[in-house]
């Protein structure tokens, strides 16, 4: 059994649902001793429709209703556009669409009870964000039904079960294994496909939660384990992990293996195309992670090795000891740097550390911070769509502190990170000296540095128009052009 995992972009409009289509059935249909024949989906919510679900929840708590309607009417045309455009038969299209406009009905309604409240926890974000992945996995199932392929959605609070920790729970391995393979298995015996929402689940008692953004993989993950698959295959809009994002490089190279170390290390500097907790459930069984491209898919059943560009990247234990191996560069854009701090020196770090602890709580990513003692603040780098949620946050921390002292504020928008991760043994000189002293060559302002306690990776944050440049220099500077690794 193959589980296909496919991300938001892949599924970003009407043409990509089809393509998506396409592919499972030019999988299934060549699918052979080798290749086996048994597959699952599971899917992501159309790109962007997280990030505008959860902007209409904090929407809604600060009363705009104008915006969370405006959302909800937005998400309604968008998804019904792909159901018009996908769904011939009439029947159909009215199942689909009328399902559709339902959920967006409870969506609102979910909304206006957020808007009473004047306050959104964790736990109505999830509730909130939980939507994208139910519209795109009805879709996606009714778009295979209309191409003759019997499929049929599932949504994952029914199946993955977690911890409360709600914006980034945990699975209960055990129990989201019996689930699965009481009402998962059955259906793919059966010769159904089953299309599973990425991203959510719930707790034992049915209140749903989410993985953490990105969480789609991670989703795929779970499943493989507990189904026992061959393998998971994670379809995204890049041709595997690369050396550098190819839209800035467009001759950066596919790193084609890598271990389940070197893949979770790559996620956690910020590699979007794999969510870092994916490789935790596969690594214990061994089950061989594929990330591929739906938008240059290779040609099926899988020829490694014949077929480079469209193979990606493999994931396993061990990879194979003559493969190529290079050091990655990678860039995160629409970025803002937060800085919390004092206005004299009673910035403490418990104080730095009940931020964190907030920003946490509060659902707002982290993405690379420092401490800085001679400024007396904690600077924090969060995504640009968090920043005003982010600076709430902070301020009704610190306004309501018990020393009412003056805290201070600031923000630096439009700022962008640049991770250099090397690989042991790569270049004895180290890759970070290398890295800085291309950064000081090209001239990149560098606003913030944070280092692993390695030799082989680094991260920057810098102004965000000199990302792509820096990005470009780097890469040559550091030999990854060329036949000279
Ligand atoms: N839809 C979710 C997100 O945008 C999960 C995912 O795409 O993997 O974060
Ligand atoms: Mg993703």
């Amino acid at each position: 059994m193959i589980v296909h995992k496919f991300g938001g972009t892949s599924i970003g409009d009407a043409q990509c649902f089809a393509n998506v289509a396409d592919i499972v059935i030019a999988y299934y249909n060549k699918a052979n001793e080798t290749t086996p024949r048994e597959i699952v989906i599971v899917v992501s919510a159309m790109s962007g429709v997280t990030n505008q679900l959860i902007a209409g929840a904090r929407a809604a708590a600060e009363g705009k209703d104008t915006v969370y309607r405006e959302i909800k009417a937005g998400l309604l045309s968008r998804h019904l556009e792909v159901v018009e455009a996908l769904l011939a038969d009439n029947s159909q299209r009215h199942e689909v669409g009328g399902l559709i406009e339902d959920r967006l009905h409870d969506l609102e309604r979910l909304y206006r009870s957020i808007a009473v409240l004047g306050e959104l926890t964790v736990r109505g974000c999830d509730a909130v964000a939980s939507f994208g992945e139910q519209l795109s996995a009805s879709i996606l199932a009714a778009v295979l039904r209309a191409r003759s392929v019997r499929a049929q959605a599932v949504s994952a609070t029914q199946l993955i079960v977690t911890d409360d920790n709600f914006g980034a729970a945990t699975p209960l391995m055990d129990q989201t294994r019996q689930r699965l393979q009481q009402r998962v298995k059955p259906l793919v015996e059966r010769g159904v496909i089953p299309v599973i929402t990425g991203y959510i689940a719930a707790t034992e008692n049915g209140v749903t939660t989410t993985l953490g953004r990105g969480g789609g993989d991670f989703s795929a993950a779970i499943v493989g384990a507990a189904l026992d698959a061959d393998e998971v295959w994670i379809w995204s809009d890049v041709d595997g992990i690369l050396t550098a994002d190819p839209n800035i490089v467009p001759q950066a190279r596919t790193l084609t293996e890598l271990s389940y170390t070197e893949a979770a290390n790559l996620a956690y500097f910020g590699a979007e195309v794999l969510h870092p907790k994916t490789v935790r459930p596969v690594t214990e069984s061994g089950i061989p992670l594929r990330i591929l491209n739906s938008f240059n898919p290779p040609s099926f059943p899988l020829n490694v090795g014949e077929d480079e560009r469209g193979g990606g990247t493999l994931i396993v234990e061990t990879p194979s000891p003559d493969r190529e191996l290079w050091p990655a560069i990678i860039s995160t854009s629409g970025l803002s740097m937060i800085a919390v701090g004092s206005q004299d020196d009673t910035w403490t770090l418990q104080m730095a550390a009940r931020a964190l602890q907030r920003l946490s709580e509060a659902g707002v990513d982290v993405l690379m911070f420092s401490q800085s003692f001679s400024e007396h603040s904690l600077n924090l780098v969060v995504r640009q769509q968090d920043q005003a949620h982010c600076l709430k946050v902070l301020r009704r921390e610190f306004e309501n502190g018990k020393q009412g002292s003056a805290y201070s504020l600031g923000t630096k928008e439009q700022v962008a990170t640049i991770s250099v991760v090397g690989v042991p043994g790569w270049n004895e000189t180290g890759i970070v000296s290398h890295a800085f002293s291309a950064l000081g060559k090209h001239g990149t302002r560098v606003i913030a540095v944070a280092q692993a306690a390695t030799e082989h990776s680094v991260s920057f944050c810098i102004p965000e128009d000199q990302m792509a440049d820096t990005v470009r220099f780097l890469h040559r500077e550091l030999g990854l052009e060329g036949g000279n690794g």
